[in-house]
């Protein structure tokens, strides 16, 4: 597998170390995550031992100071042996720059230097019943009781909710205030409780262990979010969640890939003379590879660029821009995974075969649905049929 993907000699420090626990841990440990859809807890242990949980944490509070750049290929190489495990990276960092960016007050600071410290693992509670992936509104508001408030929400889903050592949740800032009135809160323990209200029996991504989850917890005030939840989406939490689950997709993509080369090269050493027919699909997935690739590479640059520019972060086009990366990164990962497994054949499709291709198939199909394509496309479509350039 190291030959089309591994990162190159020139690649950073973060993201070779994702990739050598992708190798040594993620990989071996994948079927079983996979198997049992059980938390992946032995890479995400070996995540905190490289300190790559505080990645984003500024180095001052402990933290490795890492790029978004850095983190983005740090999820893609974990994705390669195992998107579960991928993925709990990218949501937790998404949580770790929305705490280095809008945590400003002394106790969320103190929070942060924690995460530094500790390597605590943050979830996120933003996706409702009733409400889908419309994280632009709450039913659900912080009720006041004495010392503070207390939050009761029926979320849809909460990744490795179990497993988090703290939640991040919006919610309504007070029962009489509107919808899209929303603060961000961290539930911690000893308050928060989940009880679950579904499995997590799915067809891919099993070892994200996402199930929908009762959600109460009293929140301290000082664990509030001095601005609103919407600044906080606009001003960069929104577009790094598109960056970094999509670059989980990117790694699948890639890991499809890797099967299918190393098939096909397997092939040319049999019959050196002749291209077959393998290849030149295999040259064609190559391609769809490469669009992957572009379109996280240019996505995550445009974002680095205007990461710290208040206005040009909340510009449209790049609203639209990363729309378009979800929707291409997750579409081309299952076309690349269905490519993979005409180039492998029965190789692929036996789960006991040389090239298995049945998990990253699976997993692949989640990117359609985390956070559907079509309300991704419907969004842009809102925004397009206004505008008088593309
Ligand atoms: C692996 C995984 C992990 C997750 N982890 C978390 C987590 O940690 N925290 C969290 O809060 N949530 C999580 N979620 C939930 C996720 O954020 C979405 O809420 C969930 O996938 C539902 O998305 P949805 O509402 O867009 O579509 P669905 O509920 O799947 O909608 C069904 C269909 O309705 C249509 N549709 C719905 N709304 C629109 C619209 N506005 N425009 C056009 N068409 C529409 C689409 O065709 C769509 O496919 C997770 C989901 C998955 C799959």
């Amino acid at each position: 597998m190291d030959t089309l993907v591994a990162p190159a000699l020139g690649t950073g420090e973060i993201q070779r170390r994702a990739w050598q626990i992708g190798t040594d841990v993620a990989a071996p440990a994948a079927p079983d995550v996979d198997e049992q859809a059980r938390f992946p807890s032995e890479t995400v242990e070996a995540l905190r031992e490289a300190r790559l949980l505080a990645a984003l944490v500024p180095r001052e509070l402990g933290g490795l100071g890492a790029s978004v750049s850095e983190v983005a290929g740090a999820v893609r190489a974990l994705a390669l042996h195992c998107a579960s495990s991928a993925l709990v990276l990218a949501m937790h960092s998404i949580e770790v720059a929305s705490l280095a960016r809008n945590g400003t007050t002394g106790p969320l600071q103190d929070l942060l230097a924690e995460v530094g410290e500790r390597q605590l693992l943050l979830a996120n509670a933003n996706s409702e019943v009733g409400l889908g992936g419309d994280v632009s509104r709450s039913f659900c508001a912080l009720v006041p009781k004495e010392g503070g408030y207390f939050l009761d929400k029926q979320t849809l889903a909460i990744s490795y909710g179990e497993y988090a050592d703290a939640i991040i949740a919006n919610c309504r800032r007070s029962p009489e205030a509107a919808e899209t009135d929303q603060v961000l809160v961290v539930c911690r323990p000893p308050t928060l409780l989940l009880e679950p209200t579904s499995t997590w029996d799915t067809m891919g991504l099993r070892g994200t262990c996402s199930k929908s989850f009762h959600l109460t917890a009293d929140i301290d005030p000082k664990m509030i979010f001095p601005v609103p939840f919407s600044t906080i989406a606009n001003h960069g939490a929104g577009q790094l969640r598109q960056l970094l689950l999509s670059a989980t997709w990117v790694g699948l993509a890639e890991a499809a890939a890797a099967h299918a080369h190393a098939y096909v090269r397997k092939a040319a050493r049999k019959e050196q003379d002749k291209v077959l027919p393998n290849a030149i699909r295999f040259s064609e997935l190559v391609l769809r590879l490469q669009e992957s690739r572009s379109l996280l590479d240019s996505c995550t640059a445009w974002y680095e660029a205007v990461k710290d520019d208040d206005e040009a972060i909340e510009d449209v086009a790049l609203a639209v821009a990363l729309r378009n990366l979800k929707v291409g990164a997750s579409r081309l990962a299952v076309e690349c995974a269905t490519s993979a497994l005409t180039i492998c054949g029965i190789e692929g499709f036996r789960r006991d075969g040389i090239f298995p291709l049945d998990r990253v198939i699976r997993d692949a199909h989640g990117g359609l649905v985390m956070v559907s394509n079509d309300r991704q496309i419907q969004d842009n479509a809102a925004v397009l049929r206004a505008w008088k350039d593309i």
